[in-house]
């Protein structure tokens, strides 16, 4: 790296570092942040001036008299100015949530995209709508960053393939810039199996869940997803495409995938699978949400086949639990989406499996964890991204003010 490229690089993770302080600590004195962060008095002087600069902290009165007995004014940061556009894209919908950077939803916008199989075009045409209309009620408040989450690979910041979607190499944020010309913000493109498993790991933590150093994520909607967590960071592999448990092959001579592998743990686990095992009548895509009703009624009644097809699932995906803990060590599993509603009938099928797992190596655990989110996982560990991405990179924000404002 020049050394130009170098010192701006300080610059950034230096107000990155101010601006998380006054987040995390604010309203608070410079002389609070110099000694917190370890920066000298003036660096934290020309930070904070920048920030203001950009519209990002403000002065917030006065506090209690410093050393020398000059009242310090303290600082917090102006959570309105910057809107994060959090976008989850499922094989019907497109879901907006602006939130500010409290994290506050101030904007919300779900719609239809009546994308056909196999042309994303609709859909990001959908997303231009709902974004430009997002961009009217922020007002004087800037788009900061876009995060797009969809149901599919991706690869190199493109969507390597959709399997639901028959998307294949698509560049959605090109896709969607396409629309929006006058909007210029930077868009992020994620597999939105990650995003969820990011935010019920911290959920779980929050309740108190002590994360081992691995922990695999799966969870199913109309196909199964997954997601590998190292050190508390999505692991993404050498194409960003790691922790795909619903491909993983449970069975050698299984059903036939819509991947082209043959028995992956998604021919047995997703909903289409369960509900046929179960007797239930095919519906259209429209009625999933009937069809899993249907078969939650049953479930819940004690209806033999219902149960029965979830016994299958859980030996499938205990199978496949147990091919990723062996591989990775991983110490838990967190089952998300509709996994959560089926874990009590899921449970003692992959309890069964990962019995030998259990007993055969002393002092190695492996707990089942299940979601506390339910079907907000997803956009929630958006949002989170989005907020990350600003106090990471706070010079995404532009200069706002003149110079000289709060310095
Ligand atoms: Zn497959």
């Amino acid at each position: 790296m020049n050394a130009p490229a170098a010192s701006a690089d300080v610059r950034r993770s230096n107000l990155s570092l101010v601006l998380r302080y006054v987040d995390a600590h604010g309203p608070c004195a410079r002389t609070e942040i110099a000694a917190a962060t370890g920066l000298a008095h003036a660096s934290v002087t020309a930070m904070v001036a920048d920030l203001a600069e950009r519209g990002l902290v403000e002065e917030a009165g006065a506090g209690a008299p410093g050393a020398r007995g000059r009242p310090r004014r303290l600082l917090r940061v102006v959570h309105g100015r910057v809107w994060t556009v959090a976008v989850q894209v499922t094989h019907d919908m497109i879901k907006l949530r602006a939130t500010d950077l409290s994290g506050a939803t101030v904007h919300t916008d779900d719609r239809r995209h009546e994308a056909p199989f196999g042309d994303p075009e609709p859909a990001a045409r959908e997303i231009a709508l709902a974004v430009a209309g997002t961009v009217e009620r922020a007002g004087s408040a800037q788009l900061g960053i876009m995060v797009i989450a969809v149901p599919g690979a991706v690869i190199d910041g493109k969507v390597g393939h959709a399997i639901g979607l028959g998307w294949r190499t698509t560049d959605l944020a090109a896709l969607v810039n396409a629309h929006l010309p006058h909007v210029d913000c930077p868009v992020e493109v994620v597999n939105e199996a990650n995003m969820a498993a990011l935010a019920e790991y911290h959920a779980l933590a929050a309740q108190g869940v002590a994360h081992p150093d691995t922990v695999v994520y799966a969870t199913a909607h109309a196909g199964v997803g997954g997601c590998l967590i190292i050190g508390g960071r999505v692991h993404m592999g050498s194409h960003g495409m790691a922790g795909e448990i619903g491909h993983v092959p449970v069975s050698l001579d299984g059903p036939p995938c819509r991947c082209g592998a043959h028995g992956c743990l998604d021919t047995y686990v997703r909903l289409r699978a369960l509900t046929r095992a179960a007797g239930i009548p095919e519906g259209t895509e429209e009625s999933e949400a009937a069809a899993r009703a249907e078969l939650n009624r049953r479930l819940r009644a004690g209806d033999e086949r219902a149960r029965a097809a979830l016994d299958t699932a859980g030996h499938a995906l205990g199978a496949a639990l147990l091919a990723v803990a062996s591989v990775t060590d991983a110490g838990e599993a967190i089952l998300g989406g509709h996994l959560v509603d089926w874990a009590p009938w899921l449970m003692p099928a992959i309890d069964a499996r990962l019995a030998g797992r259990r007993t055969a190596i002393a002092n190695v655990g492996f707990a089942v964890s299940t979601g506390v989110l339910g079907a907000d996982a997803t956009l929630r560990g958006v949002v989170h991204v989005g907020r990350e991405h600003v106090l990471a990179t706070p010079t995404l924000v532009p200069v706002s003010t003149p110079p000289g404002v709060g310095s």
